[in-house]
């Protein structure tokens, strides 16, 4: 007997069959009824595995990010009031929007990236918990502004993520996200797109439907175009994610190879010093960077004819209920 289809963690419908990739022990599915792609099974790694994953943002203040940068410009954004935002990271949004006149909360698991948040950017309230932990913990706040900028795609279960979300907002408050979009070119390499980093691939048709049934009034929505250096960084990834992908013996372990292993692994993993090969590699890589623009040039006019999107999807709508 078949197993039953997997159903779809944002509309609960049965997704179709049979999978459209697999990876390791995951099955990407493609809902038939809203669109969403969605890998099973989907189990979100603890506040360790982000840390290992993500480590190394705490050196630098890193730039602000075209969902941050279209949230600061959008002008249907209320401009003043509480703003919590999930998943805050090393804060580098939130500065930004101390300037733009809010009282700010953030909430981060990382703890290197949170110590920088309150330390190096004197970000005062920067909690450790997830939205569920904070929703269930501060019942009486209320935000007027709830942001999640490239959180949505990683979680496992999306419906209740937002309802978290939710129960942190004012009436007729409002929520402002970003994710990687599906429409974008060359989805396929981007390594960080896999489980268990993202399980969740957004289109704006499947955004809107999401955000519609849950209760949001869509306000803007807005699909960074592809351009030419988002081409070359595709054409980069590919490239690189082909080399590693290469089983030669003792190559180093791609990050997709790393994602996969458990905590203790791949400490280890990220803690090897490079070896003769893989400095070979390395080089070869640099030079693979550098020949990238060219490529760019020759093919975004074909990424351009066939309507591919940048890599930013960003939403901003309004709580109906
Ligand atoms: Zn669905």
């Amino acid at each position: 007997m078949q197993a039953p289809s997997p159903l779809c963690p944002a509309c609960n419908q049965a997704a179709r069959e049979p999978a459209i990739e697999r990876y390791g022990r995951y099955a990407l599915f493609a809902c038939s009824s809203c669109g969403l792609h969605f890998w099973d099974p989907r189990e979100m790694p603890d506040a360790r595995w982000y840390e290992q994953m993500y480590g190394g943002r705490d050196v630098t203040l890193l730039p602000l990010e075209p969902g941050h940068e279209y949230f600061l410009a959008d002008p249907l954004v209320p401009r003043a009031g509480d703003l919590l935002d999930v998943g805050c990271g090393t804060g580098n949004f939130l500065a930004a929007a101390r300037h733009a006149g809010y009282r700010l909360t953030g909430t981060e698991l990382d703890r290197n990236a949170a110590r920088f948040a309150q330390e190096r950017l004197g970000l005062e309230r920067v909690l450790p918990l997830t939205i569920a932990e904070f929703a269930a913990q501060h019942q009486d706040e209320k935000f007027d502004v709830v942001t999640f900028f490239e959180v949505l795609e990683h979680q496992s279960a999306p419906v209740e993520f937002l309802r978290n979300v939710k129960a942190c907002l004012k009436p007729r408050g409002v929520i402002a996200l970003s994710v990687p979009n599906r429409a974008r070119w060359l989805t396929g390499p981007d390594f960080l797109d896999y489980p268990p980093n993202h399980f969740l691939r957004w289109d704006a048709a499947a955004l809107k439907t999401f955000l519609n049934a849950q209760g949001f009034e869509i306000l803007s929505l807005r699909e960074q175009p592809a351009g030419i250096l988002h081409t070359a960084q595709m054409i980069n990834m590919a490239l690189r994610t082909g080399m590693t992908q290469n089983p030669s013996a003792g190559a180093p372990a791609s990050f997709r190879d790393v994602m996969q292993m458990a905590p203790e692994q791949a400490e280890a993993a990220l803690r090897t010093r490079p070896r003769m090969r893989q400095r070979l590699m390395q080089t070869l890589a640099a030079i693979k960077r550098a020949a990238c623009f060219p490529l760019a040039l020759a093919l975004f006019p074909y990424v351009r004819m066939r309507g591919f999107k940048g890599t930013y999807l960003y939403c901003l709508a309004r709580r109906r209920n």
